[in-house]
């Protein structure tokens, strides 16, 4: 790829050693499937900004109000991000510097939380996130959370259950958003409920929100307090995070995010950002979005069709929680010989028991222009790698699929 290779070959004079390692990383992704729900592959113009001189800019706070000199481009490069994620979402107010989605979520949390208050997230065991009360996590640390599960049987989240517990324990926040969850929150549902115990509503909208910006999926923003998301995950842009509210909670988010939780902003980052919102925007997107949608359901099907049990009986998203068990096979081995065949995905949490499942999205093989055909082969592959025994040969098949598809466009 032309944005790549003088850069690439200025590496490789002055530092052979890791110049192998990123062009090894690049072959890995080019000869592998990569079906990681939360990866994607981002465009050359992303990627140029994010290898951009504004990589060495200093820039705390916020456009007009700097604590350094010089930031003038960098005001330019925000402020274009920030109006660009209010158009593309619909909303009044958006930081875009938060550096990962965890951040957004700290941030979050700040804006309208003290240590000790209680909070209503979905229970990690169903698949919430570190951040929505891990004991390993500051979210579990600080904050008394207490979580909601989904039904064993279908998988769904039981709305009454979430009401229950909201009337026994009166949260101050309820945080509805998932690393694992295959269908769309009931939105206005959360918001009744929050209502009722005069709770917050932050929507942790990190994987849905690539989707919702490409009318995929129902926005979050209506609902929502605030809404804290990713900007890599189906989005396709740089790693990174961001919150977006109301005007009314304006305020409290910027300075939650700095001086409250981080210091001086990435200003590369933010302008890849930028360039992810307004490729984003485009009609080209849109379709995106939908293929990706498309994409997963087809591959679900056929996933189906061979064995695996699908939590929830499907998907409405980009992700997949499946359940090998049928198979004979549990997630960690099945991930195991995915693995060795070249098939590159995650183990998830499953809605019963504590054997664990495999979880998997389309996003990276949409953005390479697969489609439908190739998720009915891609099942095909899964099928001959948990078989075990031939996995240089499932490999060989998995590269001459991928060879046909490269992720960066060359
Ligand atoms: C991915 C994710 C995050 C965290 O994003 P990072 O950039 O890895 O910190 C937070 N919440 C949810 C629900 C996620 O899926």
């Amino acid at each position: 790829m032309s944005v790549i290779t003088p850069a690439t070959d200025l590496l490789r004079q002055q530092d052979p050693q890791m110049a192998d390692v990123l062009a090894g990383e690049r072959q890995r992704q080019a000869e592998t499937l990569q079906l990681s729900a939360a990866e994607n592959f981002t465009s050359p113009a992303v990627l140029t900004a994010l290898g951009s001189a504004l990589a060495n800019k200093y820039a705390e706070g916020y456009p007009g109000a700097r604590h350094h000199g010089g930031c003038e481009y960098a005001d330019l490069a925000e402020r274009t991000a920030v109006e660009r994620a209010r158009a593309l979402f619909g909303v009044e107010h958006a930081n875009v510097q938060p550096h990962s989605g965890s951040s957004a979520v700290l941030a979050a949390y700040a804006a309208l939380l003290r240590p000790g208050d209680t909070v209503l997230a979905m229970g990690l065991s169903y698949g919430g996130h570190l951040t929505h009360g891990s004991p390993a996590n500051f979210s579990g640390r600080w904050f008394d959370f207490v979580g909601y599960g989904v039904d064993a049987a279908t998988g769904l989240i039981d709305y009454a259950q979430v009401q229950e517990l909201a009337r026994a324990h009166r949260p101050k926040a309820i945080v509805c958003g998932s690393i694992s969850y295959p269908r769309h929150p009931e939105y206005s549902a959360f918001r009744e409920i929050a209502d009722e115990v005069g709770a917050y509503l932050i929507a942790d909208a990190a994987h849905p929100i690539g989707l919702v910006a490409g009318g995929a999926a129902p926005s979050p923003v209506p609902y929502a307090d605030l809404v804290c998301a990713t900007t890599h995950k189906v989005l396709r842009g740089p790693r990174g995070g961001m919150v977006l509210c109301g005007a009314e909670f304006a305020e409290r988010v910027d300075r939650a995010v700095f001086p409250f939780t981080q210091g001086g902003a990435q200003m590369h980052t933010i302008a890849a950002k930028a360039v992810a919102f307004g490729e984003a925007a485009g009609p080209a997107y849109t379709q995106y979005a939908h293929r990706v949608v498309a994409n997963a359901r087809a591959l679900a099907r056929a996933l189906e069709d061979r064995g695996f049990t699908l939590t929830t009986g499907g998907t409405d998203t980009h992700l997949i929680s499946a359940d090998p068990a049928r198979l004979g096979i549990d997630g960690p081995t099945a991930r195991g010989r995915l693995a060795a065949a070249g098939i590159v995905l995650d183990t998830c949490a499953l809605p019963y028991g504590d054997q664990r499942g495999i979880r998997l999205g389309t996003a990276a093989v949409t953005t390479q222009g697969m489609g439908e055909a190739e998720m009915v082969r891609i099942a095909g592959l899964f099928t001959a790698a948990l078989r075990g025994g031939a996995a240089a040969q499932t490999r060989k098949e998995v590269a001459e699929l991928t060879g046909g598809f490269p992720p960066y466009g060359v």
